[in-house]
């Protein structure tokens, strides 16, 4: 069944499911972000894998990830004769899952090794993020071993000694199942997981040369890890952060014997069921210093921006789902003898969902793009990359909440009974906000690369520059909502402190400068808009009002929503054809204003 296909008439009962979609031919708007963000041949070469991920993702996995959800993991402590093992026990679903990631897609090794899933040279950041957004659609909690595992990779590529460089980094990204040993990254501590300084795990250097750890974690996913990367205070340190040295500490040691380390028990989580977090102490472990002593938590940061990057994704990935399983439904059943999707509260209801997901994907891939060109030496790209991470972790997580939440309400009665996913994308949504730095902590992150590194400089200028290529005449009042809100912020800068005043530049202004227009499609838009999103104007920066005297438009460009749409690239120049609102959304009873 094609989204963009005319709807049949529904039947009565019908209760429509996404079974069997091919997750990837269904998604406009992720074809349309890889074919502008990869380049003409790598999209090419890329387009048979993610038809091929978007298939197992609509079938194979997607039952998998049911069955893996429904059967968590538990813990085997001791074995029969009391001996301890500390194994963790799956469901062979979550095995069969392992496979299609690590091995079928080689997730954790694309970015590792040339000639993965035989492409010539290294797969880009954007493939390996549009595969795993396919692969999120239907399982998110495994997502996160496979991040790991890919991010104490590239930890070891560039801290490692030669030693461990040797001995992990190749069992860490291959794509041989049998061969393949999984990471992990554990820091969080019963004292917290914001303060983490204040960790009090303890490293002491033996007689013998050998580090050995002592102390508890407090949360520790993948606890069936080979190897964690992790956070311990030499003895004598000095205190807080800067005291703290990372370790890698591997489950067995050279001889095969189990390493000092307890997992004392698994957590009984709210999502993300499939995947086994832990408490783990740690006995005299022994560990092997990764990078400089001093320098643990920098490195640590590192990794976790990496993660975060990963997580925004899969938060993206999952309102994907979301809105894919409301466009099924609200297309394929009826109410009052038409389709739901014809009904135009329910319609603007998933209108909004739409923009989020397409704002999302389009955040996450840009930023990928962005690593791909830092990977390739660009210093003013990893500055870009720097701030893009935590403001896309930040933000794409809360609003996968929103979307969830609202496909539930789409779907209705059953969207609440755990035979249909809804249930299992909100729970999962709701990680996502708080691991690797709840909201609070990641907003301060963001303002800690701007005041320490001026981050915020290479983020106005992308904008500018992607302002500047908006030629569609109706764009224009929403282009200027943007600027407005970037000067705004702007001006709050300007007020931090000299070193982020504003420079004079020898360099023209990259901002567009639109006048607002009140032609009278913007005008029936605006009114549509106003009345979609009149109950929803948030106190964010976004919503200052524009300082446009365009009256009719006023209200709407105080919107958030609308600028989210435009900064994400969202509009496009259409040149005759339908919008992707068009066509995602379908034919629509009543005449609907359109953005083109
Ligand atoms: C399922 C799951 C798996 C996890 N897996 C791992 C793992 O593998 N490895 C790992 O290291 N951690 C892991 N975590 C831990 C996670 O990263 C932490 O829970 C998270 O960082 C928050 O820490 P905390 O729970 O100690 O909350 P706290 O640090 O106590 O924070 C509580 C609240 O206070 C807020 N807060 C704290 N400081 C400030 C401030 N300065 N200003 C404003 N607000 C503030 C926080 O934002 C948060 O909202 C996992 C967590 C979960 C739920």
């Amino acid at each position: 069944m094609s989204l963009t296909s005319p709807a049949p008439q529904p039947a009565q009962d019908a209760m429509p499911s996404t079974r069997g979609l091919n997750f990837y031919q269904e998604d406009r708007n992720l074809q349309f972000l890889c074919e502008a963000l990869m380049g003409a041949a790598a999209f090419e070469r890329a387009r048979p894998l993610l038809a091929e991920m978007g298939a197992v993702a609509g079938g194979e996995l997607d039952e998998l990830a049911a069955q893996a959800d429904k059967n968590p993991p538990t813990l085997r402590a001791f074995d029969s004769a009391g001996r301890r093992v500390d194994e963790v026990v799956f469901h062979p679903a979550y095995h069969a899952m392992e496979r299609i990631a690590f091995s079928r897609f080689g997730l954790a090794a694309l970015s590792h090794h040339d000639g993965v899933l035989g492409w010539p040279g290294r797969v880009p950041q954007t493939v390996k993020y549009a595969l795993s957004y396919l692969f999120a659609q239907s399982e998110f909690g495994l997502l996160c071993p496979v991040n790991m595992t890919d991010s104490a990779a590239r930890m070891l590529e560039h801290y490692g000694s030669p030693e461990l460089k040797a001995a992990w980094i190749p069992r860490l990204t291959t794509t041989d199942f049998d061969q393949l040993r999984q990471g992990t990254q554990w820091m969080t501590e019963k004292t917290g997981g914001s303060d983490v300084g204040a960790a009090t795990t303890i490293a002491r250097k033996g007689a013998d040369g050998v580090w050995r750890l002592w102390g508890d974690k407090w949360f520790c996913s993948n606890a069936n890890t080979d190897v964690a990367l992790t956070l311990a205070r030499p003895e004598g340190a000095p205190a807080g952060t800067r005291g703290l040295a990372m370790f890698l500490v591997p489950k067995r040691l050279p001889d095969g014997a189990k390493n000092g380390w307890i997992i004392n028990r698994l957590k009984d989580k709210f999502g993300s069921r499939s995947m086994a977090s832990g408490e783990v102490t740690y006995e005299g472990a022994v560990a092997y210093v990764v990078g400089e002593v001093g320098n643990g938590f920098k490195q640590m940061m590192e990794m976790v921006n990496l993660s975060r990057l990963s997580n925004a994704m899969r938060a993206a990935g999952i309102m994907r789902r979301a809105l894919l399983e409301s466009l099924v439904h609200a297309r394929g059943r009826a109410a009052f003898g038409s389709p739901l999707l014809a009904l135009p509260l329910l319609r603007a209801s998933v209108m909004e969902m739409l923009l989020d997901v397409e704002a999302a994907a389009s955040v996450v891939f840009n930023s990928a793009a962005v690593f791909d060109r830092w990977n390739g030496g660009s210093a003013e790209d990893r500055k870009l990359f720097r701030i893009l991470t935590p403001v896309a972790k930040c933000w794409i997580t809360a609003r996968a909440r929103t979307v969830t939440s609202e496909a539930m309400n789409v779907r209705g009665g059953n969207g609440y009974i755990e035979e249909w996913v809804n249930a299992r994308l909100v729970r999962d949504a709701y990680l996502g906000s708080i691991w690797e730095g709840a909201t609070p902590i990641v907003a301060l992150d963001v303002q800690r690369a701007i005041m320490r590194e001026q981050c915020h400089e290479p983020l106005f200028a992308f904008l500018g520059a992607r302002l500047q290529q908006v030629t569609e005449p109706a764009a224009k009042p929403w282009v200027d909502v943007v600027v407005q809100a970037v000067e705004s912020l702007r001006r709050r800068l300007d007020g931090w402190g000299p070193s982020l005043a504003r420079r004079p530049s020898s360099r023209p202004s990259p901002w567009p400068t639109f006048s607002i227009t009140s032609s009278p499609r913007a005008c029936s838009f605006t009114k549509a808009r106003r009345s979609v999103t009149a109950r929803r104007t948030s106190a964010s920066s976004w919503s200052e009002p524009c300082m446009s005297s365009a009256g009719s438009s006023r209200a709407i460009l105080t919107r958030p929503r609308s600028a989210r749409a435009i900064l994400a690239g969202s509009i496009r120049r259409s040149a005759g054809r339908p919008s992707r609102l068009q066509l995602s959304l379908g034919p629509a009873a009543s005449p609907e204003p359109r953005l083109t």
